[in-house]
Parts: C-alpha cells; structure tokens; sequence
C-alpha cells in the first residue's frame, strides 16, 4: 500500500504500473512462443436453426492452450495480438483453418452448414482482405456460400463508407456478413441501413435476463422484428436457458447459439456432437418449430 510505502501515492501506482508492463511483456513473450510452438487450435460452436432443430453454422473460436495446459481466454489474448500487430497473420491462420476444415467436413459427407469467422479491427481494416479471403477459398476449395464473416458493428462504424465497400466486395464473391455482438455497441441504429449485412447475432446481454427482464424482452422482440422487416436473419446468442429458448421461438427468432445446446468444441467432439441425437430436441420439437 501507498501509505505502508512510505505515504506516497505514486509507490502504489508506480508498483500497479510496473506490474501491468511485466505482466504484458510476459503475455507477448508467451505469445511468440505460442506462435512458434503452434498451441493455437480452434473449436466450433454450433449454430442452430429454430426452424427444423438442423445445425446451420459453427462458429470457430480460436484457442490457446499453453504447454502447461493452462488456457488464456481469447477476450485477453486477442487485443493483445492486435496491439502487438500479430493479428492479422493469425487471423489468417484462423481464416485458413475454418476453411480448410469446412471443406474436409463437406467432403466427407457431413450434412453441409456454414462455419463463421470472427475478424477483429485491424483485419476488418486491411486492404487486401479480399485477397486474403479468396486465397483461403482457393486453396482450401470451399464454396464461398459456406463461409461468413462476423464483423462488430463498432467497427464498421468507424469509416461507414470504406466498410460498405469492404462489406460489398465481400458480398460480391458469394460470403455472408453477420453483425457480431448486435445492440453491445455505442453506434446508432440510423447506419444499420446503410449496412450490406446477412444476419444480425443480438448480444448474449439482451439474452441472459430475456425471460426476466420486461426491457430485454422488448428489445429483443424489436431487434427481430426490425431485421426480418429488413430482410435480415437474426441469430441470439448466448443462450443458457431451456426458457430463454422458449421465448426466442415465440419471438420468431431463427437461429440460437449458446451453451444450452452445444459449448464450443475441439474438432473431433463436434463431428461426434453433429452426428449424434441431440439432446435438446426433445425440448425443440414438441414446440413444433412452426
Ligand atoms: P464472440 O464472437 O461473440 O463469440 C461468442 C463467445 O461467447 C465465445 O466466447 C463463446 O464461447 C461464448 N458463448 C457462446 N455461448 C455462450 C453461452 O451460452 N454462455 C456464455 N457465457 N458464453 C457463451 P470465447 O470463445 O471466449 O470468445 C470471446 C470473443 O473472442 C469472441 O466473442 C470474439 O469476439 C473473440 N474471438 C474468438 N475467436 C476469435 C478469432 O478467431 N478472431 C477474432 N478476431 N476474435 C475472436
Ligand atoms: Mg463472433
Ligand atoms: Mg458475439
Ligand atoms: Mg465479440
């Protein structure tokens, strides 16, 4: 403490700040190891259409498991890549990966479904995406209709006009664009017109008080109303809850995403996971999915 220092404040801020810089230098260090040693892999969470109880997506997460087995949660590593100006070549590593194992999966006779991709700031803001984007098709032969990307909307907001044109080159070659994290942003809704998106995925934070919270509820009842008026898809994310389900359906929502149905998992779970009865559709089916 400050005082026991000698009752200067700055000890304790001195001390708070050096522990910070010694505990990011650590961070990168480790993560240059990570690079080298490859302990990045990525799990797929499934995506689930409240339609027919089929699995549309998966969504690929990327992991860090380091030699001791400990694992570094992506929300702490990743604005570290992306300030140490790494993210960009793991994002293509993760963009390569998903697609690679997209195309395995089809040809190995899986019923298909799409695999999304996260982009964060910097690769959203990269010039030659596109380039980058249609290599990974090319070399891994999937289907462009099979890939989409999710984008947050403040992102996309900081140069409105460069992100449509981004957003419409990518469209143009046959990928969809998901809004990530929809409704968690500061930005306005006046844009979202503007926007040439597929599908909006509304915060797991409208979602977790949904069956409790009159406002959540409301707000998430007008997030789908207005997308499909739109003509957008929506997806909710973050879904925990057997009644948070149940309302989602009532609410003519499309497609849910959360632990409730399936976690995230490494590869060989999740072609398990696909191939086996679900357990929830049991609780889907009797709703009688219209
Ligand atoms: P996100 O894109 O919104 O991904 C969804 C996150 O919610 C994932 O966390 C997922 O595990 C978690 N999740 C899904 N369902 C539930 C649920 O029912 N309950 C709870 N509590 N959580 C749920 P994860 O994997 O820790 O990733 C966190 C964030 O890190 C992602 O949020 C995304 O923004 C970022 N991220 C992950 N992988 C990548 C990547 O390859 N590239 C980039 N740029 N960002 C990534
Ligand atoms: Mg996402
Ligand atoms: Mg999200
Ligand atoms: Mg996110």
């Amino acid at each position: 403490r400050a005082k026991q220092a000698g009752g200067q404040d700055y000890c304790y801020f001195t001390d708070e700040l050096t522990r910070d810089a010694v505990n990011r230098f650590q961070m990168e260090n480790q993560l240059r190891q990570a690079l080298l040693h490859k302990e990045f892999f990525l799990e797929y969470q499934p995506r689930i259409s409240l339609v027919d109880g089929s699995v549309r997506g998966v969504e690929a997460l990327l992991r860090w498991k380091k030699v001791d087995g400990t694992r570094v949660s992506p929300a702490e590593f990743i604005p570290q890549l992306e300030e140490m100006g790494l993210i960009t070549s793991v994002g293509e590593w993760v963009l390569h990966t998903a697609c690679m194992q997209a195309s395995h999966w089809q040809e190995a006779g899986l019923p298909p479904f799409k695999v999304s991709v996260n982009l964060s700031a910097r690769q959203f803001q990269q010039a030659d995406l596109c380039r980058v984007v249609a290599k990974c098709l090319e070399h891994s032969g999937l289907d462009p209709a099979w890939l989409e990307l999710e984008v947050t909307e403040s992102l996309m907001i900081q140069d409105l006009g460069e992100s449509v044109t981004m957003l419409n080159r990518l469209r143009e070659m046959g990928i969809s664009i998901a809004i990530d994290d929809f409704g968690a942003g500061y930005s306005s809704l006046g844009y979202l017109k503007h926007l040439p998106v597929n599908t909006l995925k509304i915060d797991k934070g409208f979602i977790d008080e949904l069956a409790t919270d009159v406002a959540d509820a409301a707000i998430v009842q007008a997030v789908i109303n207005m997308a499909h008026r739109m003509g957008l898809e929506v997806t909710a994310e973050g879904v925990e809850q057997a009644d948070q389900l149940d309302l989602l359906i009532s609410l003519g929502c499309e497609e849910v995403q959360g632990f409730y149905l399936a976690r995230p998992m490494p590869v060989p779970q999740l072609e398990d996971w696909i191939l086996a009865p679900k357990s929830y559709s049991r609780h889907l089916l009797p709703m009688g999915l219209y």
